[in-house]
């Protein structure tokens, strides 16, 4: 055990190694092979297993990790939706001079004007809005909701979305809205933005425990889902508004330096809509478990070359 340097592979991401160490160790585990494997569960989402490591350790020997370890087991309760949980252990971690337990605590539980729950959200209103607002914006989120899980078939979500609501552009500690937060299945929003994108980007990221993302597919299908279009509605909409591009180099884009040509996401969203439009919507399903080019080029063959040819026609 002692010529593993924990410290190294976490810091270097190698989190299925320290996993396997973790599984291969059965009754020898040291504290600090816990510790580490904690921190990656949480990483991976896996909440439970997480807490389980990140109690078992006597902590007082990591003082230097103390507030990240308070931080962590925060986040991993919020995912369990055990809320006063969280917001405790982010308390606990601030105090540990833990400046990102501070910014969790002040993303999620800021003063709140107001909190609904239904049946898959909890509505986290932020600032004041009217009633009517508010009614509109929770059928809405309810419809796409319905919308997007029945495209998707069965979904294993472990929490409610919750969603915070906020009259301006900015949330709580100052980032621009809106976004997702997939691993939390959080979604922070502009009051106006409410349709489908968010929600199509947590409950499409939920298919899978593990995906291989790509940026252009993935702003793709939020875009595409936002609303209730087939491929023809969508196009017949934003043709006027797609920029002219090379499918295969903006998939292949991660520099992301077409992230800010306009139109992009509408771009993305009518190749979505027509991969789903060729291949059906389970090939389609079955595709985005790893979302790249070359994956793509797998799985479908010669006849994804046509199929780019032919999105290039139909968009013309
Ligand atoms: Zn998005």
């Amino acid at each position: 055990m002692k010529d593993y340097n924990l410290k190294k592979m976490y810091d270097m991401q190698q989190y299925q190694e320290i996993i396997r160490l973790f599984n291969t160790f059965q009754e020898e585990k040291t504290d600090e092979l816990k510790l580490y494997t904690g921190f990656v569960f949480t990483k991976m989402g896996m909440a439970t297993k997480a807490i389980e490591c990140l109690t078992s350790i006597n902590q007082k020997q990591f003082y230097q990790y103390i507030g990240k370890i308070y931080r962590y087991l925060g986040v991993s309760n919020y995912l369990l939706g055990k809320y006063d949980m969280a917001q405790s252990l982010f308390d606990l971690g601030t105090e540990k001079n833990d400046k990102e337990s501070d910014l969790w605590n002040k993303l999620l539980f800021p003063p709140l004007d107001d909190i609904r729950e239904t049946k898959n959200f909890i509505f986290h209103f932020v600032d004041k809005i009217s009633a009517v607002d508010k009614k509109l914006f929770i059928l809405k989120s309810i419809k796409a909701f319905a919308r997007i899980s029945e495209f998707i078939g069965e979904l294993n979500l472990c929490k409610k979305i919750d969603i915070y609501i906020y009259s301006q552009r900015q949330d709580s500690i100052g980032n621009s809205l809106s976004y997702s937060d997939n691993g939390l299945k959080v979604i922070h929003t502009y009051l106006h933005d409410v349709k489908g994108h968010e929600i199509a980007h947590i409950l499409f990221n939920s298919i899978y425990k593990n995906m291989n993302r790509n940026k252009f597919i993935d702003e793709g299908i939020a875009t595409f889902f936002d609303d209730e279009n087939t491929f023809i509605e969508f196009i017949r909409k934003y043709k006027s508004a797609l920029p002219n591009l090379d499918v295969v180099q903006v998939w292949n884009d991660t520099n992301l330096i077409l992230e800010n040509v306009k139109g992009i996401y509408y771009y993305a969203g009518a190749f979505v809509g027509y991969l789903i439009k060729t291949y059906g919507k389970h090939k389609f399903i079955e595709f985005i478990q790893n979302e790249n080019y070359d994956n793509a080029q797998s799985l479908f063959g010669d006849s994804l070359d046509f199929t780019i040819q032919n999105f290039y026609n139909e968009i013309v």
